[in-house]
């Protein structure tokens, strides 16, 4: 196992530690593709999408290059179009927003529930206008949106549901693996997330067989047989190399994901015994369904968020801000007329979170020093703290 650079730093993430045990394996895989000569597509793609499809229990996956990609080929699979309106959340990476955006399309922004950091259903319906097309649940931080509710919502004015799973790899919401629940799911295998590749990467899950094909033809230039393009579709696919690695990976996935739900139950109990819930908000369980802590993110209130941070950082402990502005405050959405205000629950968030390590790989004693840090930090912060 890798040793911590400083005696009690812990940081945000560790990758090289899960991967570590499985070099061997890497290399064999590495070497494998590469005396294949097939780079693109081919069996390890396949073998890939069969697995991961298996894993979300839907009937399809295709791959494609990277999260984002799995997104915008999404939409432009269920027919979203320039001027129709997608609601989505503001509290969420910039990709959501952009392959709306990038189509010509309308991003509506909804506002999230305080507790669970996803979509407020209540808030959704109210946005949803004749021009409305579809909705995108974020399931951020590794736990599902409440979608009985947008199910209902979406079936009662006919949109579609394209589901970001990039943090979500493997929960589920009422015993349905995310990625089956809408029309599509949309994963991504960027380094950060549960099932982090070597490089970018993405795929895209549906139980819908002509969604899936149009999804496979949308990836590869629209094109059908070869120099015929049905469609102006792109260049996004998942190359060979990663989709080896990455095959090896999902079989690490349920305990990876055990040991990140272990974690969490262990901090759980730790800032509980400390007495430390008064002093910055923990995150709660509140769907029923699994929860996969892609992040474990706390509340820090009263405008002391950004020097609990930066002190933290001096005590070599990593965290980072999921996420700092919100995107109906980005100056590229400018265009879209929101004023500051307006979804007071994302911009809260914004001023409030801090994601702290919740890695496999992070040991008892590693959590340990990093809720008696930030208890520290915490009290010496506390006398600064303004009333919000
Ligand atoms: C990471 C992420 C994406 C984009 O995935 P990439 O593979 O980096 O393009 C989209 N949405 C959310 C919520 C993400 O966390």
């Amino acid at each position: 196992m890798a040793q911590s650079p400083h005696p009690s730093s812990v940081p945000l993430l560790d990758v090289k530690r899960d991967n570590e045990p499985l070099r061997e394996e890497f290399i064999t895989a590495l070497t494998r593709v590469l005396d294949s000569g097939q780079f693109i597509g081919g069996p390890d793609c396949q073998l890939l999408e069969q697995e991961l499809a298996s894993y979300c229990q839907t009937q399809f996956a295709v791959g494609c290059a990277s999260g984002s990609d799995a997104l915008l080929l999404a939409l432009m699979a269920v027919g979203i179009e320039a001027g129709d309106e997608v609601i989505l959340p503001s509290f969420t990476f910039f990709a959501t927003a952009s392959a709306v955006a990038r189509l010509g399309a309308r991003p509506v922004f909804c506002d999230i529930d305080r507790e669970s950091f996803n979509l407020d259903p209540e808030q959704v319906e109210a946005l949803v206008t004749p021009r409305t097309k579809a909705i995108i649940p974020v399931h951020l931080f590794g736990q599902c949106c409440e979608m009985g509710r947008l199910l209902e919502i979406a079936a009662k004015h006919q949109l579609q549901i394209v589901e970001d799973c990039a943090q979500s790899i493997g929960a589920s919401y009422g015993g349905v693996a995310c990625g089956g629940i809408g029309r599509v799911g949309c994963f991504s295998f960027y380094p950060t997330k549960n099932l982090g590749g070597f490089g970018d990467g993405g795929i895209m899950t549906t139980n819908d067989a002509e969604v899936a094909d149009r999804l496979r033809l949308l990836a590869n230039h629209g094109m059908r047989p070869r120099y015929h393009h049905q469609a102006i579709g792109l260049n996004s696919r998942l190359d060979s190399f990663q989709a080896a690695l990455l095959a090896i990976k999902l079989r690490e996935l349920p305990r990876w994901t055990r040991a990140r739900q272990e974690n969490a139950r262990r901090y759980q109990q730790m800032f509980a015994e400390r007495g430390m819930t008064d002093l910055c908000a923990v995150p709660k369980v509140n769907v029923d369904g699994e929860h996969v802590w892609n992040q474990f993110t706390v509340r820090i209130q009263g405008a002391a968020r950004d020097a609990v941070r930066q002190q933290l950082a001096e005590r070599k402990i990593g965290t980072e801000v999921y996420y700092p502005i919100p995107l109906h405050q980005q100056v590229c959405f400018a265009y879209l007329g929101y004023q500051t205000g307006s979804l007071p629950e994302t911009e809260r968030a914004c001023a409030e979170v801090l994601s702290l390590p919740i890695f496999p790989g992070l040991t008892a004693k590693e959590q340990a020093t990093v809720v008696d840090t930030l208890a520290d930090v915490l009290h010496a912060v506390r006398p600064l703290r303004k009333v919000a």
